[in-house]
């Protein structure tokens, strides 16, 4: 395989005063890719971020950007640049001497400058807005200045630590689009922090799921989802039933209920879109289980529903609106799901 562009082997980073910021982290990030950090706050995405831009030192293991190590490489001579969510422009440069910044301090002849300046402002689409300043910018054009800034410098990896989290949702989802489209136009590789799965999951080519500063599964999007390896990788990223019990002849035995599972393991975790629910199921369901319906939950495009089985356990299914006829709350009806809607996990 050809050189990553970002590489940890073994990473630690003991805070002084004994926190814990990562506990082991290897992780290969390879050229062109963008590739996500997702976890839940305090699982040691910023730490693993900063011990790549040379913000942090760690307590043990390598950092090596293009095959390069970068012990006592201090952050100003990386190849990477930071974009956080709290934007940091300069209020008294304009856009343009912004984006120029970077390059000015390498000392790039004018016109280049000009070129590097004209090249990154079209590539975030703010071409025209040059001698604007950041205050009379919108919070999404502030972020796209950022962007374009941190580009010039042609980092070998670019990284962003959470960079829409200040947004509103619909600009949000815009931005989302926009900074996926700069980083296949730039072919830049991304290391992209966020605790928000969607984001995760509609961005990446290839993502870590985090958690108590370790990494828990690496995968594309689709693999992650459907194939989750541990219980919080399951549960993390999307909702799932989860099913503790014993294995024995294609069978865990749960607490109260008999679940039939295609595999071996401790945990079954069945996705509530592969669960069905109605006042009586047809044939084809291998787990086929009566319950009260506790709970109808109208999302728009899909429908939540909640069912007590007798045992106390809950399973909860999410359907297509039109997929589903009205059922009533407190009525008794059937959930069921195929062996296969479970996937199989030891721990
Ligand atoms: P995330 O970005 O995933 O929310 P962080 O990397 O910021 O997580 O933090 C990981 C852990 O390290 C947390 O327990 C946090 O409290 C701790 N931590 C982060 N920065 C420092 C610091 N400068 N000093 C001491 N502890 C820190
Ligand atoms: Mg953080």
């Amino acid at each position: 395989m050809d050189t990553p562009d970002a590489e940890l082997r073994g990473v630690r980073k003991q805070y002084p005063g004994g926190a814990r910021g990562v506990r082991d982290v290897s992780l290969r990030v390879e050229r062109g890719e963008f590739f996500s950090l997702l976890g839940p706050s305090g699982c040691g995405k910023s730490t693993t971020l900063r011990i790549l831009a040379g913000l942090e030192e760690p307590t043990a293991g390598e950092v090596l950007i293009r095959g390069e190590s970068m012990a006592r490489r201090p952050a100003h001579r990386r190849p990477t640049n930071l974009v956080f969510q709290r934007l940091a422009l300069f209020p008294h440069l304009t856009v343009a001497e912004n984006v120029a910044f970077g390059p000015r301090l390498r000392r790039g002849s004018r016109s280049e400058t000009a070129a590097t300046v004209a090249e990154m402002l079209e590539l975030v689409g703010l071409s025209g807005l040059e001698k604007r300043y950041p205050a009379q910018l919108s919070g999404g054009q502030q972020q796209r200045v950022a962007i374009a800034r941190a580009l010039a410098n042609r980092p070998a990896v670019l990284l962003l630590d959470e960079p829409l989290g200040s947004l509103d949702l619909k600009l949000r989802v815009q931005m989302q689009r926009a900074l996926k489209h700069i980083q296949q136009e730039s072919g830049t590789t991304f290391l992209y922090v966020t605790h928000d799965q969607v984001e995760a999951l509609t961005m990446s080519d290839r993502m870590a799921v985090m958690n108590e500063g370790l990494i828990e599964q690496v995968g594309d999007p689709a693999t992650l989802y459907r194939a989750p390896t541990t219980r919080f990788a399951a549960t993390f990223l999307g909702d799932t039933n989860l099913f503790e019990g014993t294995h024995r002849d294609q069978v865990l035995d749960c607490a109260g209920i008999a679940v039939r599972v295609p595999g071996p393991g401790r945990f079954a975790s069945v996705r509530p879109e592969r669960v069905s629910v109605a006042a009586q199921l047809g044939d084809g369901y291998p787990n086929r289980f009566t319950g009260r319906l506790e709970e109808v939950v109208f999302q728009g495009a899909s429908i939540r529903y909640q069912v007590r089985l007798p045992s106390g356990v809950a399973v909860t299914a999410e359907r297509r609106d039109e997929a589903t006829p009205a059922l009533a709350v407190g009525t008794e009806v059937e959930t069921g799901w195929p062996v296969d809607a479970a996937v199989m996990l030891d721990h």
